[in-house]
């Protein structure tokens, strides 16, 4: 195991980690962030983000990510490939563990991990993975180009996945398990109003099926009725929310029960002096690029008043 000692250790590169990458930075603490196994994080499977200020006619995920990185790099952050797999928060400084084999010691940590997918939890899911389910219709969508595909879900993801795949496949069934949507009364318009969506209301998935080549369709059952039924479909898109990627930190920071960090209130401090979450691992509630942006602001400088009170301790010990 390698050893290294940092000062600021920033661990994602969504927008919240690279946000605090650039205050943190441009406050000479010559943090140093890694990116985590997704480089650009969730943003980068989405095609237009509409909804960001400062870009009036919109700007691809990729794109807004790669700008981020370099206005992140372009005050001195230094810019690591790899994935935080252990900490140890039990002593002071702080320690993190990349890739199982490099200990970082650090006098604050900033967390910004992010959340990812869920999934069904059918088995069916696992066999067929990459082979006709996804969980972004951004990114395989276009394998679909002409085929009936379905989507899971009634949220913002699924209503946007749906709108997004009707226009490369003829048929789409949007399979919700209730007679609601959760999404924005907008997107709710957008869906009902094309064509070729079809909402399955009240309705579960069952099994995926297929056979060696990938998904041929998927059984459903109505949860009301009982009547089960099968639609034929190739791509299996799964958008039915997000699971924070907050597992390293199981006992050592406090969380909810899906595995949001807690913060105080109207901060980013955990319950770890010094170890500071920012994003869409601690936020349950909003979940956008332009909230995780603030927080990570709001982490690098909570991260900064921290490690200035503490050298006010050290020199007046
Ligand atoms: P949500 O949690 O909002 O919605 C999840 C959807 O999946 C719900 O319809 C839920 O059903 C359904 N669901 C959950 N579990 C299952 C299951 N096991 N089987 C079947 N269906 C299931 O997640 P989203 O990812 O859609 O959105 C997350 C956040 O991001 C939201 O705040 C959303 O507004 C935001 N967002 C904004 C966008 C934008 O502004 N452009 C785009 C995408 C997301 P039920 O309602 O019954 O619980």
């Amino acid at each position: 195991m390698t050893k290294e000692d940092v000062k600021v250790l920033i661990i994602g590169s969504g927008p919240a980690g690279y946000t605090a990458a650039i205050y943190a930075a441009r406050a000479g603490l010559k943090p140093v962030l890694y990116t985590g196994g997704q480089p650009g994080g969730q943003l980068t499977t989405t095609n237009d983000v509409e909804n960001y200020p400062g870009y009036p006619d919109g700007i691809n995920g990729p794109q807004m990510m790669v700008d981020f990185q370099k206005q992140a790099e372009r005050f001195g952050t230094d810019l690591r490939y790899g994935l935080a797999t252990s900490v140890d928060f039990s002593g002071y400084p702080h320690k993190v563990v990349i890739d199982e084999n490099h200990e970082i010691t650090a006098e604050a940590v900033i967390i910004s991990t992010g959340a990812s997918a869920k999934y069904l939890g059918l088995e069916s899911e696992q066999t067929f993975a990459n082979k006709g389910v996804s969980a972004c219709a951004v990114c395989d969508g276009f394998f679909y180009k002409g085929l009936p595909v379905a989507v899971v879900g009634a949220g913002d993801t699924a209503a946007e996945e749906a709108t997004y795949l009707a226009n490369l496949a003829p048929k789409v069934y949007m399979i919700a398990r209730r007679d609601e949507m959760r999404a924005s009364k907008i997107m709710q318009q957008r869906v009902l109003n094309t064509p070729n969506i079809e909402v399955l209301w009240n309705t579960e998935t069952e099994e995926i099926l297929g056979d060696e080549a990938g998904v041929t369709g998927a059984r459903l059952v109505n949860n009301k009725t009982g009547e089960k039924t099968e639609i034929e479909v190739k791509g299996f898109f799964v958008a039915i929310g997000h699971k924070p990627n907050t597992d390293i930190f199981k006992g050592w920071l406090d969380m909810d029960e899906t595995g949001y960090l807690n913060v105080k209130p109207g901060t980013s401090h955990t319950n770890v002096e010094g170890v500071f979450a920012t994003g869409d691992a601690a936020d349950r509630v909003y979940r956008q690029a332009v909230t995780a942006a603030g927080t990570g602001c709001m982490g690098a400088l909570d991260a900064e008043r921290f490690l200035a009170a503490k050298e006010m301790e050290a020199v007046t010990e």
